[in-house]
């Protein structure tokens, strides 16, 4: 248990007092004592002169009986008890005792000193009766000679002597000054421990939230500066809690009427805020404080809080749940073993994407039937006609092949951007798959004169749908051959870390640095009369980036127009067979 303040101010103050308050009696007795010795001595000296005066005239005639009885007397009167000695230290009369018993007090230095100098006095403790004994001996003699000695004793009670009289009004007066003394500590410790209580008192109700507490001025200089202290930073903090709780209801207002479902969820999964949004798509009712396998059923935001708490960085899912798609994005709050997760609802536009696919997949169905009958009687037509109409019909023959292309573009683009779409996935050897594409591309590549190679290093296998690749290959070789009017195209295969690395150059017109970043765009051309020249969709290398996406590849593009262009590709290795151990 603490200590009070007062209590603990008060100790110093109660060690002195007590400590002055038993010395100093102590001292005032242990002075005294001499002095009342001294007084008593004195006074035990007269009674024992008187006692002479009394006995002496019997025993000087002999007449012991006579003096014993008149000792017994004197004795009773007095108090005092009577001792008569002889020279050679035998007791003739004891008031106390019967002489006869008693042993040979020629040592007593009272005694001694009465028989040597006419009186004597000691203070000797009594061992019987554990008391201060006081003596005093007078010397009887006849003629010079010593007869005896006359001895009174009496006990020395120092205290019930101070008690009873001085003693009383000292103890009474150190008591006094010590309950003075007590009282004014007290008082003195009260009037620092007061305000330092009230100051703790007063942090008290900061602590329970009450910031409109204020200190009174002290008479106290230190304190004074301490409450003035106090006083600001109470009024700081309230105006700072008050901005800040008024901050906190609109953030709180925001986030709670927010479209989006929001919650903050802590280590454990526990909620510690879910907007209105969020309730709704769990329980409806409150939830924090609540565990959020309690109050969620939907299995794939189930599994999204669940990877939120676990994966210790930002992340992004897309799910289905109260009947609309959503991307929930998730992140760790800085600081803070807590997670935010965040949803936007994007049901509309993936509608649309759908809208959109569908219909570009249904126009191309569409258009591919009567175009390949377009194509088909337009060649019958071109065999039949003369050399001036069949100038017209092979131009219809070029729009004509340039629309198949492209209504097949747009429907393998819609095909492989189809939500449900999955690669055929299997252990590829790029080797076969390359010199196929490369024999493909021969006679188109020697019809313009070019050197076609492929330079091939042994590389591992990679996970791949051999179908869509050769799609990949295709593509780019065959932009490579389109595109380049002389020199060479060179197609490497080698294997880079942990990925095989497949290298499309050739010696063309080369692309602009600027156009680069956005070849991958749909429909974007370099040059649009040579595209379209050469049957271009504008497709092509879309198809490719997303095919290399799906296999967790990339491609990348170096070109320097009028050098040429360098088409690079990257495929994961396909994991080695574990080995049996
Ligand atoms: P296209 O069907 O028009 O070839 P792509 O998507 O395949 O469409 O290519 C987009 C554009 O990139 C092309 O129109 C062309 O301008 C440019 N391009 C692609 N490959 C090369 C290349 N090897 N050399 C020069 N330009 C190229």
């Amino acid at each position: 248990m603490k200590t009070p303040l007062l209590v603990a101010s008060l100790r110093g103050y109660a060690i002195v007092i007590s400590v002055l308050g038993i010395l100093t009696p102590l001292l005032v007795f242990g002075g005294l004592r001499p002095v009342l010795v001294d007084t008593a001595l004195d006074d035990l000296t007269s009674t024992a002169l008187m006692l002479r005066g009394a006995l002496a005239p019997r025993m000087l005639e002999g007449d012991l009986a006579g003096a014993d009885s008149i000792a017994q007397e004197l004795c009773a009167e007095t108090g005092v008890r009577i001792t008569v000695i002889d020279p050679d230290g035998r007791v003739m009369i004891d008031t106390d005792a019967a002489p006869s018993s008693m042993e040979s007090h020629r040592t007593r230095p009272e005694v001694i000193s009465a028989f040597q100098t006419g009186r004597g006095t000691a203070v000797r403790k009594s061992s019987t009766l554990n008391l201060d004994m006081l003596y005093s001996a007078i010397l009887i003699e006849q003629a010079g000679e010593p007869i005896a000695v006359v001895r009174a004793s009496r006990p020395f009670r120092l205290l019930s002597v101070v008690l009873s009289g001085i003693g009383a009004r000292i103890l009474v007066l150190a008591a006094a000054a010590v309950s003075i003394s007590a009282l004014i500590a007290w008082l003195f410790s009260r009037s620092v421990t007061l305000p330092v209580g009230k100051l703790a008192e007063a942090f008290e109700r900061i602590e329970a939230g009450d910031y409109s507490i204020r200190m009174e001025p002290s008479r106290i200089r230190e304190f004074d500066s301490l409450n003035a202290g106090f006083n600001e930073a109470a009024q700081k903090t309230e105006s700072l809690v008050s901005d800040l709780s008024e901050r906190t209801s609109q953030f709180h207002a925001m986030l709670e009427s927010a479209y989006g479902p929001i919650a903050v969820l802590d280590s454990a999964g526990r909620l510690i805020f879910a907007n209105r949004a969020f309730r709704l798509l769990g329980s409806g009712g409150a939830m924090e404080g609540l565990d959020y396998r309690e109050v969620v059923s939907n299995p794939e935001l189930l599994s999204v809080l669940g990877r939120a708490l676990t994966a210790g960085e930002p992340g992004q899912d897309k799910i289905s749940a109260g009947g609309r798609i959503w991307t929930a994005a998730h992140a760790p709050v800085p600081g803070h073993s807590q997670v935010v997760l965040s949803m936007a609802d994007i049901t509309e536009i993936e509608n649309l994407a759908a809208t959109k696919r569908d219909f570009a997949v249904n126009v191309a169905h569409e258009l591919r039937t009567p175009l390949t009958a377009i194509k088909g009687f337009a060649e019958t037509l071109a065999e039949k006609t003369d050399t001036e109409g069949r100038r017209y019909i092979e131009t219809i023959l070029r729009n004509t092949d340039r629309l198949i292309a492209l209504v097949r573009d747009v429907q393998t683009l819609a095909q492989i951007e189809s939500p449900g779409f999955q690669l055929d996935l299997q252990p590829v050897d790029l080797f076969p798959v390359l010199t196929l594409t490369v024999e493909l591309f021969e006679p188109a590549a020697g019809r313009k004169g070019l050197d076609l190679s492929l330079v091939a290093r042994e590389v591992p296998l990679v996970n791949g749908d051999v179908f869509r690749l050769q799609q990949v290959f295709i593509n780019l070789l065959d932009n490579a051959v389109k595109y380049t009017e002389t020199g060479s195209v060179r197609v490497t295969l080698a294997r880079e870390e942990e990925q095989a690395l497949v290298e499309f150059s050739d010696t063309g017109p080369g692309i602009p640095s600027e156009a680069i970043p956005r070849l991958c765009e749909r429909f974007f051309v370099v040059d649009q009369s040579r595209s379209r020249q050469m049957g271009g969709t504008g497709l092509g290398l879309a198809i490719v980036k997303h095919i290399l996406m799906l296999h967790g590849g990339s491609l990348s593009i170096k070109s320097e127009p009028g050098r040429g262009s360098v088409f690079s590709v990257r495929l994961p290795l396909a994991e080695p067979p574990a080995r049996a151990s």
